[in-house]
């Protein structure tokens, strides 16, 4: 007897979206099915390395794509992994990854945004309720006797009942809406498929055209691993595909690393800046598609926490090596020295690609670093090693440009320094407009000297802790004590003659504002401004104190 039951309720909103996008691209959904099939078949081959008494002939997985006109449906076959009934319920019946929740929560409810997200990033195994009315899953787990159906005609229930399949694996069957029939014919799965899944590991066979093979299956993706090809051979296009079809990435990569490497260390390794992310990858520390680890061929796990730094988190790709046996256990990869020079080797690349793009191509770089540069500032707090290499390819905006566009790095800044300069100044505020109109810059541009203005609400915890960049040290222009050197030593002798003068006044002003400041002086700094706030020597910054305030300290 079939059981019914309810979708969660995410997992409803989602379908609900999914079935009335707007969203014309909606071949990606067997993309997304022959990517499933693919991941079931890795995880079986992965089981049988480390799993005693599972044993896999690697020659045998496949996928395989059926069709069938009359019936208006499709079929997508794996011999992977396979789902038990809890399965079924958890992983199709559930949103279960945080990822996707995240997506649902960036929903805006305009229908056309919305919908945009969705072909954008794809959103798995629902997405063939764009062109299905019914959608059934068969499938057995490797290891147990019975095989189950899921089924749902993509409404706010599904079932589940005992079926019959003899050998584990899944079928998905896909039953299309007569208005997208047409994907069942035969030249146009061969077409999406070449489009979106040519680089899938594993064989996707379909039926041939041949009329003297009828019936019979044929391979029509390519499975060498791109990586393994010489970059010389592989077209811009071979590279995009793989990009979104085993990367998860969307559109073109911004930027392609292919490189092989032998000798003391031996691995191949594919890496893609992509354009953009999407919302919940941003915020997703848990995310699929990072740097995916093969060794030799087999892929072993999906994301290998810190092989690559967290700040580097929008690379995607693949890294594949001879130099590490095929049963290494997962759990003690990330500190597994080969798996640490790998990922040495590799974020040393991509410094240099990007401090190669900042040079070479600036408009590049300002776009990467508008999408990644605040990701890539935790680094400046977290990654002392690196320290040197990220001051090098961090940029801030300052008074030297006159827009926010403008940027300068820490090498800029200090060669535009006033002779008899000691120190690098900076503003921190919430916004580029407010900061270059702020009262605290009106010595500076009287001076000319240069100020670094920040925005990023990043900037005001990696800042105070960088000590000396360049040798020097690093000032807010809001401290107190600002010692500008000998750029005014005559401000100085003025100040404290000033002070002498106004004793009196001063004091008047402070027995005023009474406990709500703790001194009053005389300064040089401003001239256009009567007054102005400072913090005091060793206290925070105004921004920092109105954050520390906000968060009830
Ligand atoms: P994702 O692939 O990002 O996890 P999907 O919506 O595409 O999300 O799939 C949801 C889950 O359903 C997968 O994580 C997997 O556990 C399961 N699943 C889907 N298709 C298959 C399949 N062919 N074989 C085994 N498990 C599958
Ligand atoms: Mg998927």
């Amino acid at each position: 007897m079939a059981e019914k039951m309810e979708f969660k309720s995410e997992a409803k909103q989602l379908l609900n979206l999914v079935i009335h996008s707007l969203y014309s691209n909606k071949e990606i959904f067997l993309r997304e099915l022959i990517s499933n099939a693919s991941d079931a078949l890795d995880k079986l081959r992965f089981l049988s390395l480390t799993e005693e008494g599972v044993s896999v002939d690697p020659e045998s997985l496949r996928i395989e794509v059926r069709s069938d006109k009359e019936n208006k449906r499709i079929t997508i076959s794996d011999n992977g992994i396979g789902m038990d009934r809890d399965d079924l319920i958890q992983n199709i019946g559930t949103i279960a990854s945080s990822g996707s929740k995240a997506f649902l929560e960036k929903l805006s409810g305009d229908q056309k945004n919305d919908s945009n997200l969705i072909g954008q990033f794809g959103v798995g195994f629902y997405s063939a309720f764009m062109v299905a009315g019914k959608v059934e899953v068969v499938s057995k787990k490797v290891g147990n006797d019975t095989a189950y159906r899921w089924s749902s005609e993509g409404d706010t229930t599904f079932e589940i009942e005992e079926a019959g399949r003899l050998e584990s694996g899944t079928d998905i069957i896909v039953h299309l809406t007569d208005e997208y029939a047409d994907y069942a014919e035969n030249w146009k799965l061969r077409s999406i498929i070449s489009k979106h899944s040519n680089f899938v590991a594993f064989p996707v066979m379909l039926e041939s055209t041949d009329e003297e093979k009828k019936g019979e299956l044929e391979q029509i993706n390519e499975t060498k691993p791109l990586w393994l090809k010489d970059s010389k051979e592989v077209e811009e296009a071979d590279y995009e595909d793989f990009f979104s079809s085993a990367c998860g990435g969307f559109g073109k990569p911004m930027k392609t690393i292919h490189t092989s490497a032998e000798g003391v260390m031996s691995y191949k390794s594919l890496l893609f800046i992509p354009q953009s992310l999407s919302p919940f990858e941003m915020n997703n520390i848990e995310r699929k598609h990072g740097v995916k680890l093969y060794v030799k061929r087999v892929f072993i796990d999906d994301n290998v926490k810190d092989i690559i730094p967290e700040y580097f988190r929008f690379v995607k790709g693949v890294v594949d090596t001879d130099d590490l046996p095929l049963n290494v256990s997962r759990e003690m990869i990330q500190e597994n020295p080969v798996v640490r020079k790998i990922g040495k080797a590799l974020t040393n690349k991509l410094f240099s690609e990007i401090k190669k793009m900042a040079k070479k191509k600036p408009e590049e770089f300002s776009k990467f670093w508008n999408e990644f540069g605040q990701i890539i500032k935790e680094g400046l707090h977290t990654d002392y090693e690196n320290r040197e290499k990220l001051l090098e390819i961090v940029r801030f905006n300052s008074t030297a440009g006159d827009s926010a566009e403008y940027r300068t790095s820490f090498d800029e800044y200090v060669e535009r320094m006033k002779e008899g300069q000691k120190h690098i100044y900076y503003l921190c505020g919430e916004d580029y407009e407010s900061l270059s109109n702020s009262p605290h810059l009106e010595l500076f541009k009287q001076k000319e000297i240069e100020v670094m203005l920040l925005t990023d609400p990043i900037d005001q915890f990696v800042f105070p802790g960088l000590g000396t960049v360049k040798e020097k040290e690093l000032k807010s222009v809001t401290a107190g004590d600002l010692d500008l050197g000998d750029l005014d030593k005559d401000e100085k002798e003025k100040e404290e003659q000033e002070e002498k003068r106004l004793k009196k006044f001063l004091g008047r002003v402070k027995n005023i504002l009474d406990d709500s400041v703790s001194d009053v002086k005389v300064t040089t700094r401003l001239t256009d401004s009567p007054s102005c706030l400072v913090a005091g020597e060793g206290t925070m910054n105004p921004q920092m104190e109105q954050m520390m305030r906000a968060m009830g300290q």
